[in-house]
């Protein structure tokens, strides 16, 4: 065993490589470059990651020793936990100093320095601006229908926090004139934040994080019972120091309830104190900068009231008329009460708690909050929300609660990798806030997921065709959930049929962003935030949200196996969506080929061909091929409906024509293929220009917005061979290799034998990787193809998206949870090699290098699988007598029964 010595001295850091005997083994000094800390400790992280090899953890030393961490670093006036950047970059457990005489007690500390650190997401130190607003977002707790961002309790909307709270499917509209024009947007709705706690010492003023001193803080974010606890040691204006220990969690029991408890420790005074606790209505969207200029006050005030120690703040959303209430319950357990006040406003209720504080004591309030809404409620939500609050329950009671809905959520869905801690940590990070996103408390919601989950106001709420990458994880972990997602969807069939029938098409059209009612909320303008202009905005062209939808129907049927769900719903779309893409397919009576316009694909940049303003595109590869795919599942869903299959067609009258329509087209829809076999984006594609991406490297470094800054340059992506995301190639990500080719087959194309690697190396070369989703498509494509080195550097920058905000500066608006979902949905599918898509489960694992193992339970088709998979053996058990294949051989298994697998 090897580990690192790190020792900071000045600016400088000697790591040695030593053994168990202690003995140096190699030796190398770095010195501190740059201007800011954090970086600087990861750039240091990745300086020693690339010349030391084979150590299993680092100790550091020299470090200063602070309240909180004994690894602190003061590097240009800011401070930073070395500790906690370090174990990240380096990827192993970093020590601050240890104790050990012995190997085995080295390497025993060093696996409980593991243990802690894939369960937890700990931040040290106090910047504020837009990576304290990020850390706020994954630092966000909740269940599924509420979420409650991870700000500081005292802290109120600005530039440096958001205390969002949300509820899924809050939605509200709003006018607003933009260049001439009125503007109607659908925005998710902040709520008022009921978190707000803070406290002012006699004489001086209220403790605000920003205006005052923040000399220590460190939090912790515990995923496995979702416990949020905050350190601070604050200073006020007259120079009284105090520590601040906050405790939040949200109940994934009892979604209408949350918590926080609040201590306060003078440090060097005896004074009187006051605790200030509200619920302030008195705020307005103001999460993500960009949207700034719109309206954006959502809530008109019905009632406040306080009543002893529980208030209560009524509000109603302007346009949607959904009523909001919130009770909060405040309780001193430690302390003599001296004075209570309350105070009303419009919107607002405040309540101070006047207490005889003694030094070095601890004072300690609870504050225990409901909410409910009348969109999920019936009846008086003002009296549910005050009743919840009056069952005299504590911070510990809910915090217990907490902690037992979700271990019953873990015990589903975590994906346990044994030797790489970094990928570890960042999939339950995905699993934690997938679950804060939706959960089981989904299942009588009627909501989908949105983009960038109950944790921020970025794209509104709105729901996308982001469902394609998060259902499977639904679809095997909580089969319910899954339904409930894509009855949002069923639900809003008749608004996807007016909007196909508003553009002069038959069938259902989905919109591209989808709220309340499944109207188009694609805004028409856009705002580049480099150039400052807004533009037209194409993307709602973007049809292809509709084969999403089909396929995630036709995806949770072959999963869990609900033909129910297939008859009474899920058909129905389907046959909706193939008319709607039939009727969108004409026939060119020359070349015999079907062609289908006015369309996108997933890559965003290209919205329409060079020099017209017209949106839309011609026979995008990615939608054609899909449309292929939905056309060849209609008569095998029909057969499998049998003799429902009459009733169904007739419900929606799908006419013998229609499927011979379909049958047509299926055989003679264009693509564009070049001689190399590259299939192109859409047609024309081959005409665009080549870019010069040394020059916008060079210039702007960060060039993953590429559109961006052509268009601040006067230029236009339309006119470059440069993708946002995998396109043609996310055809890939959907249905394997076999499957294409028996597109291509059936669409009568003949491609070389490498066409998948060609089209790979081709396309990646021109991807800026703009969205989140991008890396994760692109690492499944590179392992089909077997470049596995390639497809963990795309899986580890994609696992990192939100921990390390690669966008800089967007996970401030909120996570992802398109990537969240897909880089677990890629563990299993890509690594593991669980394929979904065949009838009976099939297993072809190639598990990346980094991975000893990995184990994770899951349900196919009504049976719950255990399965543990190394490099060189697969592990299974299933709770019901079943098939699988495993490396191409069928396996029976019995119930309860573990079989081991060689491969
Ligand atoms: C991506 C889309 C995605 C949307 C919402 C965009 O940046 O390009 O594919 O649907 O974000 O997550």
């Amino acid at each position: 065993m090897e580990y690192l010595k790190i020792k900071f001295s000045n600016d400088l850091a000697t790591v040695e490589q030593v053994n168990c005997e202690g003995d140096v083994q190699k030796f190398r000094s770095f010195s501190f470059f740059g201007n800011d800390t954090d970086k600087m400790l990861r750039g240091l992280g990745a300086d020693i990651k690339s010349e030391f090899t084979d150590f299993i953890g680092a100790v550091v030393y020299g470090t200063q020793e602070s309240i909180y961490s004994e690894s602190v670093i003061e590097y240009n006036g800011e401070k930073a936990d070395a500790k906690l950047l370090l174990a990240d970059t380096l990827n192993v457990p970093v020590l601050s100093g240890t104790s050990a005489i012995t190997c085995e007690e080295l390497e025993k500390e060093f696996l409980a320095q593991t243990e802690y650190n894939i369960w937890n997401i700990e931040y040290y130190g106090y910047n504020g601006g837009k990576r304290e607003r990020s850390k706020e977002s994954l630092l966000t707790v909740g269940n599924g229908y509420l979420g409650v961002r991870g700000a500081l309790v005292e802290t109120k909307a600005s530039d440096d926090n958001y205390p969002g709270t949300y509820v899924a499917s809050m939605y509200n509209k709003l006018v607003t004139e933009v260049a001439g024009r009125d503007v109607i947007n659908e925005d998710f709705v902040n709520l008022p934040n009921a978190q707000f706690i803070t406290i002012q010492v006699d004489g001086a003023d209220e403790y605000n994080p920003n205006k005052h001193k923040v000399i220590e803080l460190q939090r912790e974010l515990n995923l496995k019972s979702s416990l949020l606890k905050t350190k601070l040691i604050g200073e006020d204006n007259q120079g009284n120091k105090f520590e601040i220990i906050t405790k939040k969690v949200v109940n994934m029991d009892n979604p209408h309830e949350y918590a926080i408890s609040y201590s306060v420790k003078p440090l060097n005074f005896s004074k009187k104190i006051t605790i200030i606790s509200e619920i302030d209505g008195q705020i307005i969207n103001y999460g993500v900068e960009r949207y700034r200029s719109l309206s954006s006050k959502h809530l008109n005030y019905l009632t406040q009231e306080i009543e002893d120690l529980i208030s209560t703040v009524v509000v109603e959303t302007n346009q949607s008329k959904i009523k909001i209430a919130q009770s909060a319950n405040l309780s001193l357990i430690n302390g003599k009460l001296l004075n209570k006040e309350n105070h009303i406003e419009l919107g607002k209720t405040t309540t101070k708690l006047e207490i005889e504080a003694n030094e070095n004591e601890e004072y300690v309030v609870e504050k225990i909050i409901s909410l409910f809404t009348s969109l999920e409620t019936e009846g008086d939500v003002v009296a549910k929300a005050k009743e919840l609050v009056s069952r005299g329950r504590t911070f510990e009671n809910i915090s217990t609660d907490a902690n037992i809905g979700w271990n019953k959520l873990w015990d589903k869905v975590d994906i346990k990798v044994s030797g790489d801690m970094l990928s570890q940590k960042l999939m339950r990070i995905h699993s934690f806030h997938l679950l804060v996103s939706g959960s089981p408390n989904n299942n009588s919601l009627d909501a989908s997921i949105t983009a960038r989950g109950l944790h921020g106001e970025a794209y509104r709420g709105h729901i996308f065709w982001d469902e394609i990458f998060i259902l499977p994880f639904y679809d095997i972990h909580f089969p319910e959930t899954a339904k409930q997602i894509l009855m949002y969807r069923y639900k809003r069939l008749n608004a996807a049929r007016i909007y196909a029938k508003e553009n002069g098409y038959q069938g259902a059209m989905f919109p591209w962003q989808s709220g309340s009612d499944g109207s188009e909320q694609t805004q028409t303008v856009h705002l580049n935030p480099i150039s400052g202009e807004w533009g037209d905005d194409y993307s709602c062209f973007q049809r292809h949200v509709s084969l999403a939808v089909a396929y995630n129907v036709w995806q949770y049927v072959n999963v869990t196996g609900d033909m129910k769900f297939m008859e009474e719903y899920g058909a129905e779309i389907i046959l909706e969506v193939a008319r709607f893409w039939s009727s969108k397919a004409t026939k060119n009576e020359i070349t015999g080929r079907y062609t289908i316009d006015k369309v996108m694909g997933p890559d965003e940049f290209h919205e329409a061909y060079p020099g017209t303003h017209q949106g839309g595109l011609k026979n995008n590869a990615y939608t054609n091929m899909m449309v292929v795919w939905l056309f060849e599942q209609v008569p095998t869903l029909l057969e499998e409906l049998g003799s429902k299959a009459s009733e169904i067609r007739n419900k929606v009258n799908f006419t013998d024509e229609e499927l011979r329509k379909l049958e047509d087209v299926k055989h003679k829809l264009s693509l564009e293929i070049d001689k190399d076999g590259i299939i192109a984006q859409y047609e024309g594609y081959f005409n665009l220009k080549e870019l010069d991406w040394d020059y916008f490297r060079e210039k702007y470094g960060n060039v993953y917005r590429m559109d961006r800054l052509l268009k601040a340059e006067g230029k236009s992506a339309d006119d470059y061979k440069v993708a946002k995301q995998a396109d043609t190639l996310m055809t890939f990500y959907n249905l394997n290799k076999e499957k294409i080719d028996e597109i291509l087959k059936d669409l009568d194309y003949s491609l070389p034998e490498n066409y998948l690697e060609k089209n790979l190396e081709y396309y990646l070369a021109r991807t800026s990787h703009g969205s989140t989703l991008s890396r994760v498509v692109h690492a499944q494509l590179a392992q089909m193809v077997n470049n596995e080195k390639l497809s963990w550097e795309l899986f580890l920058d994609a696992v990192g998206s939100d921990y390390n905000d690669i966008q800089g500066g967007t996970t401030a608006e909120g996570i992802h949870t398109g990537v969240m979902a897909a880089t677990l949905v890629v563990a299993l599918s890509t690594y593991a090699g669980i394929d979904l898509r065949e009838k009976l489960l099939v297993v072809n694992p190639h598990m990346p290098k980094a991975w000893d193992s990995i184990a994770f339970k899951m349900s196919f088709k009504g049976v719950e699988f255990n399965f543990e998979i190394s490099h060189k053996t697969v592990k299974v058990a299933s709770d019901k007598p079943t098939e699988i294949i495993v490396k191409g051989e069928i396996l029976n298994l019995e119930a309860n029964k573990l079989v081991e697998i060689k491969y």
